[in-house]
């Protein structure tokens, strides 16, 4: 099974692939969080995405292609996340991946800046929270870690990740309809609403 989670920054891809990659047993591959572990151990890639990331721009096609082409090798049945993000990845997804789904989570754009610029995400056990859950409390509810925002998270750099996720990542929308491989879910709900939604597509 191939599967692809298509959203805009913030819809939810992160957390519902989590619960995807757990009941279905399939690989999470997060274009994001290989590109940030590629920051953190100081490759030549990560030096090259980074100033992409921290302007809030897409890194170019062929390096982001080249990553996943790599880490799927090994793996049958997979779940990309954040992947892909342009037109120019989809082809290149045809050419070396037979997707049998694309779960598209659909939300009002509305949503996203506070729910981007609120997120905090755990340093020891990569939890996600909201600001809003933590009730004054500075750590993670999950393992007592501590909390961090993402570079990318604030207000200016996630105006031009929706800018851009308008221009070049909602074209995928059409590309994968055409496919006839499409499935809308609403994801402006709780999380667990939504996964029930999801679990009667892949259950299908
Ligand atoms: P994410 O964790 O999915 O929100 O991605 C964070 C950032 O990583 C994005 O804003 C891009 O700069 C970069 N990135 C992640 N996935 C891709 C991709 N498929 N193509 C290009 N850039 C990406």
């Amino acid at each position: 099974m191939k599967i692809i989670l298509l959203g805009a920054p913030g819809a939810g891809k992160g957390t519902q692939a989590v619960k995807i990659a757990a009941k279905y047993g399939v690989a999470h591959i997060s274009t994001g969080d290989l590109l940030r572990k590629n920051i953190k151990d100081c490759t030549e890639l990560g030096k090259k995405a980074k100033e992409f990331m921290d302007g809030g721009r897409l890194v170019p096609d062929g390096l982001v292609v080249a990553l996943v082409k790599d880490a799927v090798s090994a793996v049958e049945n997979v779940l990309f996340d954040g992947f892909p993000r342009t037109i120019e990845q989809a082809r290149a997804v045809d050419g070396f991946a037979a997707v049998d789904k694309v779960i598209n989570l659909r939300i009002d754009e509305s949503l996203l800046m506070n729910r981007l610029t609120g997120r905090r995400v755990c340093n020891d056990c990569a939890a996600v929270t909201h600001v809003s859950l933590l009730n004054g409390a500075g750590k993670c509810q999950v393992c007592g870690g501590v909390l961090q925002q993402r570079a990318d998270d604030n207000e200016v750099t996630v105006k031009s990740r929706l800018d851009i996720y308008c221009k070049q990542t909602a074209p995928l929308i059409e590309y994968y309809e055409k496919q006839g491989k499409l499935i809308d879910i609403d994801a402006g709900r709780e999380s667990d609403e939504v996964f029930k939604d999801i679990e009667r597509v892949l259950d299908k």
